[in-house]
Protein backbone atom coordinates (compact mmCIF):
# COMPACT_ATOMS: atom_id res chain seq x y z
CA UNK A 1 0.00 0.00 0.00
CA UNK A 2 1.17 3.26 -0.83
CA UNK A 3 1.10 6.19 1.81
CA UNK A 4 1.20 9.85 0.60
CA UNK A 5 2.96 11.80 3.17
CA UNK A 6 3.56 15.91 2.21
CA UNK A 7 7.44 15.31 3.86
CA UNK A 8 9.51 12.47 4.33
CA UNK A 9 12.38 12.95 6.83
CA UNK A 10 15.51 9.98 6.50
CA UNK A 11 17.07 9.41 9.46
CA UNK A 12 15.33 10.28 13.56
CA UNK A 13 18.32 11.69 14.80
CA UNK A 14 17.62 14.67 16.87
CA UNK A 15 17.91 16.50 13.99
CA UNK A 16 15.44 13.97 11.68
CA UNK A 17 12.87 13.90 14.94
CA UNK A 18 12.87 17.65 15.16
CA UNK A 19 12.70 18.52 12.02
CA UNK A 20 9.79 16.14 11.70
CA UNK A 21 8.14 17.78 14.39
CA UNK A 22 8.67 21.23 13.14
CA UNK A 23 6.71 19.95 9.73
CA UNK A 24 3.98 18.15 11.90
CA UNK A 25 3.84 21.37 13.95
CA UNK A 26 2.55 23.30 10.49
CA UNK A 27 0.22 21.38 9.79
CA UNK A 28 1.56 18.73 7.29
CA UNK A 29 1.37 14.96 6.81
CA UNK A 30 5.13 13.86 7.53
CA UNK A 31 7.14 10.11 7.80
CA UNK A 32 10.05 9.69 9.61
CA UNK A 33 11.74 6.84 8.68
CA UNK A 34 14.99 5.10 10.30
CA UNK A 35 16.95 1.58 10.20
CA UNK A 36 16.86 1.60 13.73
CA UNK A 37 14.31 3.51 16.87
CA UNK A 38 14.67 6.85 17.22
CA UNK A 39 18.13 8.20 18.18
CA UNK A 40 20.17 5.19 18.80
CA UNK A 41 23.20 6.67 16.69
CA UNK A 42 24.86 10.06 17.48
CA UNK A 43 22.02 11.27 19.16
CA UNK A 44 22.74 8.65 21.65
CA UNK A 45 25.61 9.79 22.73
CA UNK A 46 26.94 13.12 21.89
CA UNK A 47 28.36 15.62 24.70
CA UNK A 48 24.86 16.76 25.25
CA UNK A 49 26.19 20.96 25.02
CA UNK A 50 23.68 23.39 23.20
CA UNK A 51 26.22 25.98 22.79
CA UNK A 52 26.40 29.47 22.91
CA UNK A 53 29.66 30.00 21.90
CA UNK A 54 31.78 28.54 19.07
CA UNK A 55 30.92 31.62 16.82
CA UNK A 56 34.95 31.45 15.06
CA UNK A 57 35.09 28.66 13.09
CA UNK A 58 38.61 26.72 12.92
CA UNK A 59 40.20 27.93 10.13
CA UNK A 60 43.65 26.81 7.95
CA UNK A 61 46.75 27.41 10.29
CA UNK A 62 47.86 30.85 9.69
CA UNK A 63 51.00 30.31 11.45
CA UNK A 64 53.88 28.14 10.49
CA UNK A 65 53.77 27.02 14.08
CA UNK A 66 50.12 26.14 13.61
CA UNK A 67 50.83 24.60 10.58
CA UNK A 68 53.78 22.47 11.45
CA UNK A 69 51.43 20.90 14.57
CA UNK A 70 48.88 20.31 12.24
CA UNK A 71 51.24 18.94 9.71
CA UNK A 72 52.65 16.61 12.43
CA UNK A 73 49.04 15.71 13.58
CA UNK A 74 49.97 17.10 17.15
CA UNK A 75 46.64 19.08 16.72
CA UNK A 76 43.94 17.70 18.90
CA UNK A 77 41.20 19.30 16.82
CA UNK A 78 41.94 18.13 13.40
CA UNK A 79 43.21 14.83 12.25
CA UNK A 80 44.65 13.46 8.90
CA UNK A 81 45.54 10.15 7.01
CA UNK A 82 48.61 10.81 4.73
CA UNK A 83 46.71 8.17 2.16
CA UNK A 84 43.55 10.88 1.88
CA UNK A 85 46.22 13.75 1.86
CA UNK A 86 46.03 13.78 -1.99
CA UNK A 87 42.54 13.58 -2.27
CA UNK A 88 41.55 16.26 0.47
CA UNK A 89 44.02 19.11 -1.27
CA UNK A 90 40.77 20.50 -3.45
CA UNK A 91 38.84 20.90 0.16
CA UNK A 92 41.63 22.16 1.91
CA UNK A 93 42.05 24.87 -1.12
CA UNK A 94 38.64 26.08 -0.44
CA UNK A 95 39.07 25.84 3.33
CA UNK A 96 41.70 28.32 2.89
CA UNK A 97 39.78 30.90 0.53
CA UNK A 98 37.26 31.00 3.38
CA UNK A 99 39.48 31.58 6.32
CA UNK A 100 39.77 35.32 5.58
CA UNK A 101 37.74 37.74 8.19
CA UNK A 102 34.88 37.94 5.79
CA UNK A 103 34.15 34.80 5.77
CA UNK A 104 34.38 34.34 9.52
CA UNK A 105 32.05 37.29 10.15
CA UNK A 106 29.47 35.53 8.01
CA UNK A 107 30.18 32.13 9.62
CA UNK A 108 29.64 33.99 12.47
CA UNK A 109 26.18 35.79 12.41
CA UNK A 110 24.93 32.39 10.98
CA UNK A 111 25.88 30.60 14.04
CA UNK A 112 24.77 33.10 16.00
CA UNK A 113 21.11 32.75 14.43
CA UNK A 114 20.98 29.44 14.98
CA UNK A 115 21.95 29.30 18.58
CA UNK A 116 19.81 32.47 19.94
CA UNK A 117 16.76 30.19 19.37
CA UNK A 118 18.21 26.65 20.09
CA UNK A 119 17.49 26.68 23.82
CA UNK A 120 13.82 28.00 23.76
CA UNK A 121 13.04 25.80 20.68
CA UNK A 122 13.80 22.72 22.50
CA UNK A 123 11.81 23.62 25.66
CA UNK A 124 8.86 23.87 23.65
CA UNK A 125 9.40 20.41 22.79
CA UNK A 126 10.11 19.28 25.86
CA UNK A 127 7.63 21.36 28.29
CA UNK A 128 5.09 19.04 27.23
CA UNK A 129 6.51 15.53 27.09
CA UNK A 130 8.09 16.57 30.65
CA UNK A 131 11.61 15.76 29.12
CA UNK A 132 13.09 19.13 30.81
CA UNK A 133 14.45 17.27 33.40
CA UNK A 134 17.11 16.36 31.16
CA UNK A 135 17.87 19.89 30.27
CA UNK A 136 20.13 21.89 32.82
CA UNK A 137 20.84 25.58 32.84
CA UNK A 138 24.82 25.20 33.97
CA UNK A 139 26.67 26.86 31.53
CA UNK A 140 29.78 25.15 30.30
CA UNK A 141 33.25 25.89 31.29
CA UNK A 142 36.55 26.25 29.23
CA UNK A 143 39.90 26.13 30.60
CA UNK A 144 43.19 27.24 29.35
CA UNK A 145 46.04 25.96 30.14
CA UNK A 146 47.93 29.38 29.47
CA UNK A 147 47.66 33.02 29.14
CA UNK A 148 48.74 32.47 25.09
CA UNK A 149 46.24 30.12 24.52
CA UNK A 150 43.48 32.11 26.45
CA UNK A 151 44.46 35.03 24.31
CA UNK A 152 43.25 32.96 21.30
CA UNK A 153 39.55 33.21 22.50
CA UNK A 154 39.57 37.18 21.74
CA UNK A 155 37.85 36.84 18.07
CA UNK A 156 35.01 34.40 20.12
CA UNK A 157 34.87 36.81 22.95
CA UNK A 158 34.46 39.84 20.80
CA UNK A 159 31.17 38.52 18.94
CA UNK A 160 29.79 37.17 22.58
CA UNK A 161 29.59 40.48 23.08
CA UNK A 162 28.05 41.57 19.60
CA UNK A 163 25.33 39.23 19.76
CA UNK A 164 24.30 39.43 23.50
CA UNK A 165 25.92 35.60 25.00
CA UNK A 166 26.93 35.97 28.30
CA UNK A 167 29.77 34.98 30.00
CA UNK A 168 32.30 35.21 32.77
CA UNK A 169 35.98 34.95 32.22
CA UNK A 170 37.17 33.17 35.56
CA UNK A 171 40.70 32.90 37.25
CA UNK A 172 41.96 29.44 38.18
CA UNK A 173 40.80 29.78 42.05
CA UNK A 174 37.16 31.03 41.21
CA UNK A 175 37.06 28.36 38.86
CA UNK A 176 37.92 25.72 41.64
CA UNK A 177 35.12 27.09 43.88
CA UNK A 178 32.57 25.80 41.16
CA UNK A 179 34.33 22.67 40.44
CA UNK A 180 36.47 22.00 43.18
CA UNK A 181 37.66 18.44 41.71
CA UNK A 182 39.31 20.23 39.17
CA UNK A 183 43.48 19.98 39.33
CA UNK A 184 44.59 23.61 39.47
CA UNK A 185 46.95 22.95 35.92
CA UNK A 186 45.15 25.67 33.88
CA UNK A 187 45.46 29.83 34.16
CA UNK A 188 42.09 31.00 33.27
CA UNK A 189 38.72 29.87 32.09
CA UNK A 190 35.47 31.64 30.20
CA UNK A 191 32.36 30.39 32.07
CA UNK A 192 29.82 30.08 28.81
CA UNK A 193 26.48 31.45 30.43
CA UNK A 194 23.83 30.62 28.23
CA UNK A 195 24.93 27.32 27.51
CA UNK A 196 22.64 24.22 27.95
CA UNK A 197 23.71 20.87 29.09
CA UNK A 198 21.68 17.77 28.38
CA UNK A 199 22.04 14.57 30.34
CA UNK A 200 20.54 12.24 28.25
CA UNK A 201 20.52 13.01 24.52
CA UNK A 202 18.85 9.82 23.64
CA UNK A 203 15.89 10.08 26.38
CA UNK A 204 15.54 13.85 24.56
CA UNK A 205 15.45 12.35 21.17
CA UNK A 206 13.20 9.60 21.88
CA UNK A 207 10.94 11.77 23.93
CA UNK A 208 10.32 14.11 21.24
CA UNK A 209 10.22 11.53 18.56
CA UNK A 210 7.27 9.69 21.01
CA UNK A 211 5.64 13.57 20.86
CA UNK A 212 5.96 13.03 17.21
CA UNK A 213 3.83 9.96 17.22
CA UNK A 214 1.11 10.85 19.69
CA UNK A 215 0.40 14.16 17.50
CA UNK A 216 0.15 11.61 14.36
CA UNK A 217 3.48 11.52 12.58
CA UNK A 218 4.21 7.93 10.79
CA UNK A 219 7.23 6.72 12.16
CA UNK A 220 8.78 3.74 10.34
CA UNK A 221 11.64 1.19 10.61
CA UNK A 222 13.34 0.73 7.10
CA UNK A 223 16.61 1.91 5.27
CA UNK A 224 16.35 5.07 3.27
CA UNK A 225 18.35 3.89 0.59
CA UNK A 226 15.67 2.16 -0.83
CA UNK A 227 14.75 5.81 -1.71
CA UNK A 228 13.91 6.51 -5.56
CA UNK A 229 12.21 9.10 -7.76
CA UNK A 230 8.92 8.29 -8.32
CA UNK A 231 5.97 9.67 -9.88
CA UNK A 232 6.85 13.49 -10.11
CA UNK A 233 8.08 12.62 -6.38
CA UNK A 234 10.17 10.58 -3.55
CA UNK A 235 9.11 6.90 -2.88
CA UNK A 236 10.55 5.04 0.16
CA UNK A 237 9.45 1.38 0.22
CA UNK A 238 9.68 -0.77 3.66
CA UNK A 239 8.51 -4.55 3.73
CA UNK A 240 4.53 -3.82 2.76
CA UNK A 241 4.55 -0.04 3.17
CA UNK A 242 5.58 2.62 1.31
CA UNK A 243 5.83 5.90 1.55
CA UNK A 244 5.51 8.70 -1.23
CA UNK A 245 5.78 12.16 -1.13
CA UNK A 246 6.03 15.20 -3.72
C1 LIG B 1 31.17 12.33 20.05
C2 LIG B 1 30.25 13.42 19.56
C3 LIG B 1 29.81 14.39 20.44
C4 LIG B 1 28.97 15.40 19.99
N1 LIG B 1 28.55 16.35 20.88
C5 LIG B 1 27.72 17.31 20.47
C6 LIG B 1 27.21 18.27 21.39
O1 LIG B 1 27.51 18.21 22.58
N2 LIG B 1 26.38 19.24 20.93
C7 LIG B 1 26.01 19.28 19.62
O2 LIG B 1 25.25 20.19 19.24
N3 LIG B 1 26.47 18.41 18.72
C8 LIG B 1 27.30 17.42 19.12
N4 LIG B 1 27.74 16.49 18.23
C9 LIG B 1 27.30 16.59 16.86
C10 LIG B 1 26.18 15.55 16.68
O3 LIG B 1 26.47 15.00 15.44
C11 LIG B 1 24.78 16.13 16.85
O4 LIG B 1 24.61 16.65 18.10
C12 LIG B 1 23.59 15.19 16.67
O5 LIG B 1 23.54 14.13 17.59
C13 LIG B 1 23.51 14.67 15.27
O6 LIG B 1 22.19 14.31 15.05
P1 LIG B 1 21.71 13.78 13.68
O7 LIG B 1 20.23 13.59 13.80
O8 LIG B 1 22.21 14.61 12.58
O9 LIG B 1 22.49 12.37 13.51
P2 LIG B 1 22.16 10.93 14.13
O10 LIG B 1 21.72 11.03 15.55
O11 LIG B 1 23.33 10.07 13.83
O12 LIG B 1 20.92 10.48 13.27
C14 LIG B 1 21.04 9.97 11.95
C15 LIG B 1 20.03 8.86 11.86
O13 LIG B 1 20.01 8.40 10.49
C16 LIG B 1 19.80 7.00 10.52
N5 LIG B 1 20.25 6.43 9.27
C17 LIG B 1 21.48 6.51 8.71
N6 LIG B 1 21.51 5.84 7.54
C18 LIG B 1 20.27 5.32 7.34
C19 LIG B 1 19.67 4.54 6.33
N7 LIG B 1 20.33 4.13 5.25
N8 LIG B 1 18.36 4.20 6.46
C20 LIG B 1 17.66 4.60 7.53
N9 LIG B 1 18.17 5.35 8.54
C21 LIG B 1 19.47 5.70 8.45
C22 LIG B 1 20.59 6.51 11.72
O14 LIG B 1 20.08 5.27 12.21
C23 LIG B 1 20.38 7.66 12.72
O15 LIG B 1 19.34 7.42 13.65
C24 LIG B 1 28.57 15.46 18.64
C25 LIG B 1 29.02 14.47 17.76
C26 LIG B 1 29.84 13.46 18.22
C27 LIG B 1 30.28 12.41 17.26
Amino acid sequence: MVQKVYVLVLGAGIVGVSAALHLLKRGLKVALIDRRPPGEETSHGNAGVIERDGFVPITFPDSPKKLTRYALNRAPEAHYHRTVLRQTLPWLRQLRAHSGSVAIDRFARAVDQLERHAVEEHYAFARPVQAELYFHSTGWLHLYRSTASFAETDAELHYARIFGARYEVLECDAVRVLEPHLWPVFTKAVHWLDTEFVSSPVAVTKAYADYFIARDGRFAIGNAKSLKAKAGGWLVAIEEERYWAE
